[in-house]
């Protein structure tokens, strides 16, 4: 519904779970997979939030308006817990954000549904930075899916 994908598109998330990493997207950057959704640390982050997480659902779907309510649960019961994973692992995290964009009025940008999970400082201006966000390196990455990982590895009664 109110498709913008182009016919020819070449969807990059597909793509990388198809087998194919890039220096955007790499198996190293995954902090939670199922057969459902995956979790990773996005390859851009705004100025003031690094180590933010983008949420897909592994199936393609370009937007809200066409995922299934089966997919939209699976995917909203993980941002849950990548919320709770960020605020408990990253240091002197005070709060945490969800945003999710559809079509290009809304910010959308890549043509498979997703939703970013952004850690929360006092102060650090999200909303007025979106033109700020740059590209990292994924060495810079791993530090932030390591300690997301570590958390996801603990005993449900240590988290
Ligand atoms: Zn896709």
């Amino acid at each position: 519904m109110f498709s913008r994908q182009p016919n020819d598109y070449l969807c990059p998330f597909c793509d990388w779970l198809s087998g194919n990493e890039t220096e955007y997207k790499q198996n190293s950057d995954i902090v939670f997979q199922n057969d459902k959704v995956t979790a990773f640390i996005s390859p851009k982050w705004w100025a003031n939030n690094p180590g933010h997480v983008i949420v897909i659902p592994n199936r393609h779907v370009e937007n809200l308006y066409d995922i299934t309510d089966e997919e939209l649960s699976e995917v909203y019961r993980i941002v849950k817990r990548v919320a709770i994973a960020i605020r408990s692992s990253y240091e002197n995290c005070s709060g945490t954000s969800t945003r999710q964009h559809n079509e290009p009025s809304g910010n959308q940008d890549v043509w498979h549904f997703h939703t970013h999970v952004f850690p929360r400082y006092e102060d650090d201006k999200l909303y007025q930075n979106h033109d700020t966000k740059n590209f990292v390196e994924p060495r810079e990455r791993k530090v932030y899916a390591d300690l997301l990982k570590a958390y996801f590895r603990k005993p449900a009664g240590d988290k």
